[in-house]
């Protein structure tokens, strides 16, 4: 009975034995671990399967679109991973032009400041040097800088400041405004002549102050709302120093007698030229951006 007994023991020891043997070997071929989760369940293995996918097609896609502007531009990746400066893009003309840009126009006129502080140069191209101007059968001789396209507020009466060392050419103090039938005359003669004569053109700035620099360089300030009272022709004047104000003289709504359409209007003449002339309105704003905005 003993020996049955014994034997009893051990069979039931060898049984927990080997039924524990499976147990344990059966949690370690799935992975499961008692009193820890599992890494990642079936559901989330599919979406990091899906992302990896995902991030595999955006490489390929942005590959591609490398290799095919490699195709466009050969080289061009080496020239950036090297460093190199590319060649600037000259400007390219089509046509015959009176001024060239080059260098050494821009060291010529590499003197003159912004006369408005902070301006950029007009983002319309109407308000740019060479844009046509129906109303007068005329062309745009200057720069415009008005609240809404050139990067600050122009306000009526902001002082309006000297580009750049020289002497007072002229300057309007006793400037009287036409009336709205005297200008609208000056339109009418403009219709009949089939351009703006000089002297219209000349009423139509309104009032101005000219300043002559250096190298036959000369700057008109027009439309102005008023004059600097202590400069005279032929009084010096520094860089930054103060001219005038924004106004709206000469213009429709400066005759009305209201302060709407303000702003300044701005020339740079080399010789006989006014910069820009000829040129493409792209090529003048990079021409005046040049000048301007340093
Ligand atoms: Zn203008």
């Amino acid at each position: 009975m003993r020996k049955k007994s014994r034997f009893f023991y051990f069979l039931v020891s060898i049984c927990l034995i080997v039924l524990c043997f499976f147990l344990f070997s059966s949690l370690i071929f799935s992975g499961e671990v008692p009193g820890t989760e599992p890494a990642t369940s079936p559901a989330e293995v599919k979406e990091i399967e899906k992302s990896i996918e995902a991030g595999l097609e955006t490489e390929n896609e942005e590959r591609e679109s490398r290799e095919e502007q490699e195709q466009k531009s050969p080289g061009s990746s080496a020239v950036t991973e090297s460093n190199e400066v590319p060649a600037p893009d000259l400007p390219s003309r089509g046509h015959e032009v009176k001024q060239a840009w080059d260098n050494a126009l821009l060291e010529k006129i590499s003197f003159l400041q912004n006369p408005l502080p902070g301006a950029l140069v007009s983002s319309r191209d109407s308000q740019l040097p060479g844009a046509p101007r129906p109303y007068r059968n005329g062309v745009h001789e200057g720069l415009d800088f008005y609240s809404g396209a050139c990067g600050i507020d122009v306000n009526f009466g902001d002082p309006v400041f000297a580009a750049g060392p020289g002497v007072v050419y002229r300057i309007d103090h006793d400037y009287q405004e036409p009336s709205t039938g005297e200008r609208e005359e000056l339109l009418r003669i403009c219709a009949e002549n089939g351009d703006t004569p000089e002297d219209i053109l000349d009423k139509l700035r309104g009032r101005q102050v000219w300043l002559v620099h250096s190298h036959d360089i000369i700057t008109r300030y027009a439309h102005l709302s008023e004059v600097a009272e202590h400069l005279q022709e032929g009084d010096l004047v520094e860089p930054g120093d103060f001219i005038g104000a924004v106004g709206n003289s000469g213009t429709s709504e400066g005759a009305e007698g209201s302060t709407a359409n303000h702003h300044l209007h701005f020339e740079i003449w080399i010789g006989d030229s006014y910069l820009g002339e000829g040129l493409s309105p792209q090529e003048i704003r990079e021409l005046w951006t040049l000048v301007l905005e340093k």
